[in-house]
């Protein structure tokens, strides 16, 4: 159990972590990085430089740097900050508790000068970078099926993984201060991506299963907890704080009184349930399939 800590203690300062560039997306970014990193270092910030936040691999050095990081943590990435937060917590850090304050600073945002100076006034206790996380309004749960059955369900059919080591880095971030556990992404995704933890918490445990640029899960979550933070058409789904994240002209819900961004992720699905050779199920099935799902008394 987490303690307060004594105030005789000396303060730690906080490390300040610059991620590197993702690699799909250096050719935007590289020389920021380096203008960045020249920043820092002319205005006296020490940090760390770690290889992209978003790609790291549990084993890899960086992910192990992270995670032995103590105290507070200031962390500069190419995503917006929500989606560093929980990136982060993917690593295993703290990210909400009170052992640790986590600032997010989003390094496209702004010059390099303003970067740095910004990473300055935090060091200094003036400015604050934290993803404070938002009032809860949890709606309830809306099937019968323990998650440990859903889990079982979403498992079924696995295709092999396609994004491991041959493209780049793409799987969902989930924002658990926003989360409600309800299961819907598990229900909705036919690729494994989702299960559940020994304590019945969803989560992403099969990642590289997910489909490259498929955005269609983070469409489906009642609660808009599900980010895929490279995703370049919606600032919503990439992170960004509110947002619609339905997006085709058309708008499909005056036609048939269904959510369009629901609308859209089931042909966003079936789109890359026929790039794997399998049967598309339509966006008619996957309400059917909600429908069947609550209706189970098991
Ligand atoms: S984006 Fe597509 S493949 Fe990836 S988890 Fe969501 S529904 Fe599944
Ligand atoms: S991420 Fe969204 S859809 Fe998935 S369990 Fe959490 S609230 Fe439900």
């Amino acid at each position: 159990m987490l303690t307060d800590v004594p105030e005789f203690l000396p303060k730690r300062a906080p490390t300040v972590v610059l991620s590197r560039v993702p690699p799909d997306e250096a050719a935007k970014f590289a020389s920021k990085f380096d203008e960045l990193s020249a920043e820092l270092t002319k205005t006296g910030v020490a940090f760390t430089a770690v290889d992209s936040i978003y790609d790291l691999q549990e084993d890899d050095e960086g992910a192990a740097f992270l995670r032995s990081i103590k105290g507070d943590l200031i962390c500069i990435a190419w995503h917006y900050p929500r989606a560093t937060k929980w990136v982060l917590a993917r690593q295993n850090l703290e990210v909400n508790g009170r052992a640790r304050k986590l600032h997010c600073i989003d390094a496209r945002d702004n010059s390099p000068s303003k970067l740095a100076q910004t990473t300055q006034d935090i060091l200094k206790g003036t400015a604050s970078a934290i993803v404070e996380p938002p009032e809860r309004k949890d709606p309830p749960l809306k099937s019968a099926l323990t998650p440990k059955e859903r889990g079982a369900l979403a498992e079924n059919q696995l295709p092999p993984p396609l994004n491991a080591e041959l493209s780049p880095r793409w799987y969902p971030v989930i924002d658990y201060d926003t989360c409600t556990n309800c299961m819907d992404c598990m229900d909705f995704c036919l690729f494994g991506v989702y299960g559940v933890d020994a304590d019945t918490i969803l989560r992403v445990v099969q990642q590289d299963q997910c489909r490259q640029d498929c955005p269609a899960c983070s469409r489906v979550c009642p609660v808009g907890a599900i980010m895929f933070p490279k995703y370049e058409t919606n600032q919503s789904i990439a992170g960004a704080i509110g947002g619609d994240r339905g997006e085709i002209k058309l708008d499909l819900s005056k036609i048939f009184g269904k959510p369009k961004g629901r609308h859209q992720a089931a042909l966003e699905r079936d789109r890359e349930l026929l790039k794997a050779g399998r049967k598309p199920v339509g966006a008619d099935k996957v309400e059917k399939l909600a429908d069947a799902f609550e209706k189970m008394d098991i």
